[in-house]
C-alpha cells in the first residue's frame, strides 16, 4: 500500500486528483483489493472497514472520532499521485501493475480518480473520504472492449488512449505535489 500509517494529514481545498486500479465487475467498477466496495457513478463516500478478519474486512466497532480517513487507520479511497510509465518500473508508491495490462482479460482498469473531503495525503499518495471516477486508460495497443466503453460512460469517465496525455491532463495538480513533497 502507498501510504503507511503516521502520515501527516494535510487539509486540501477541493479536489484532488491521483491515480488508481479498480476491477471491472460486470458493469461496475470495483476496488480490486479492499473490501470489494462497489463505486457509484456519482461520489463515493468512504467507510471504514476497520482489519482484515479471517477472510472478510470486519467493520470498526467504534467510529474515528475525526472520521474516515483516519491518519492511524487504513482507511478511505486511495490513490497513487504518479503513473507508472507503460513498460518502465513502477514509480514509487506505485502498485506493481504495469497500465499496459489496464482494459485486458485480468479486467483491471486503470484510471484517475478524484478524491475531496477529507484527505490524507503522503509522499507518494493520498486516501480521501470521497472520491469519484474520473477518467480510464486503456493502451493504443488493446481495442477497448464494449462492455468497457459503455461502463466508462455510464461513469463519465473519458477513456484515454495516451498515457502521458492522460497523466498532462488529468494527473495530480502541482499544488498537490509541492504539498506533497512537504516534510512531515
Ligand atoms: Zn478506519
Amino acid at each position: 500500500m502507498p501510504i503507511g500509517a503516521g502520515v501527516v494529514a494535510e487539509p486540501i481545498v477541493g479536489a484532488v486528483r491521483g491515480f488508481r486500479w479498480w476491477r471491472l465487475t460486470g458493469t461496475s467498477l470495483t476496488s480490486p483489493w479492499r473490501g470489494d466496495v462497489r463505486w457509484t457513478r456519482e461520489d463515493n463516500l468512504a467507510s471504514c472497514l476497520g482489519r482484515r478478519w479471517l477472510l472478510r474486512w470486519k467493520q470498526h466497532g467504534v467510529p474515528h472520532d475525526r472520521g474516515v480517513p483516519e491518519p492511524e487507520c487504513s482507511c478511505g479511497f486511495y490513490a497513487m499521485l504518479q503513473a507508472p510509465t507503460e513498460g518502465g518500473d513502477a514509480a514509487p508508491g506505485c502498485w506493481p501493475l504495469n497500465p499496459s495490462l489496464s482494459g485486458g482479460p485480468i479486467a483491471l482498469v486503470f484510471g484517475v480518480v478524484k478524491g475531496s473531503g477529507r484527505v490524507i495525503l503522503g509522499e507518494y499518495g493520498w486516501r480521501a473520504e470521497h472520491a469519484r471516477v474520473d477518467a480510464l486508460y486503456v493502451p493504443p495497443s488493446r481495442t477497448p472492449s464494449e462492455l468497457l466503453l459503455t461502463v466508462a460512460q455510464m461513469y463519465g469517465a473519458e477513456v484515454y488512449r495516451d498515457l502521458p496525455a492522460m497523466r498532462d491532463e488529468r494527473g495530480p495538480d502541482a499544488l498537490t505535489m509541492d504539498l506533497a513533497r512537504l516534510p512531515a
